[in-house]
């Protein structure tokens, strides 16, 4: 199985992945955890990322296509999977049916939450973790580039023909780790070949 998860910055995405991951047995690939882990040790990768990501913006596709298909190719091909945070645009998500044909993407999950809520959460990230990109100007970038750039990518799953499971993300972690689990479950009984995650 191969799965997404989608969100606007500060919608929990990363949170519920890690939840979703332990409880489907499945790995979790995280490129912004990645991104980070790289901007920390210093490597080329992290200081051609670090600006941009600091300023709220997206990394070039062909540095984070080329960062998936690494990480990918060391996975397992029979594993489950769930990616959070790519792709975040149309041309990441060819790039990314190219990396796994003949394989497809299984199901999307896309957390809501409405935007007023979300800027007090990334604000309260801010107070709490420090995040470089949890300034008030990179929130505001990084809320447009995901309206313009990455809602857009649900359309070219749901072209597909693939399950985006659209989850109300407002509330209690547990309550929606709940909402996400049973969506998972429901398309899970629709698609027998799949049941063994
Ligand atoms: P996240 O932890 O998923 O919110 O990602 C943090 C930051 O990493 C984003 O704001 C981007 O600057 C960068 N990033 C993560 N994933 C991608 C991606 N698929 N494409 C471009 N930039 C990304």
């Amino acid at each position: 199985m191969i799965g997404l998860i989608f969100g606007p910055p500060g919608s929990g995405k990363g949170t519920q992945a890690a939840r979703v991951e332990k409880e489907f047995g499945m790995s979790h690939l995280s490129t912004g955890e990645i991104l980070r882990s790289e901007v920390a040790h210093g490597s080329a990768v992290g200081n051609e990322a670090a600006r941009i990501m600091a300023a709220g913006d997206l990394v070039p596709d062909d540095l984070i296509d080329r960062i998936v298909e690494s990480r990918l190719s060391r996975i397992d091909p029979t594993s489950n999977v769930l990616l959070d945070g790519f792709p975040r645009t149309t041309e990441q998500a060819k790039a990314l049916d190219r990396m796994l044909a003949p394989r497809n993407v299984d199901f999307v999950v896309s957390l809501d939450v409405p935007e007023d809520a979300l800027i007090d959460r990334l604000l309260h990230r801010a107070a709490v973790e420090g995040r470089a990109d949890d300034t008030r100007d990179a929130i505001m970038e990084r809320m447009r580039e995901y309206h313009h750039r990455t809602a857009v990518v649900l359309d070219h799953y749901r072209g597909r023909g693939v399950s985006v499971l659209e989850i109300d993300g407002v509330g209690d972690l547990d309550v929606v780790l709940d909402r996400v689990r049973q969506a998972i479950k429901k398309l899970m009984l629709g698609k027998p070949r799949a049941r063994g995650i």
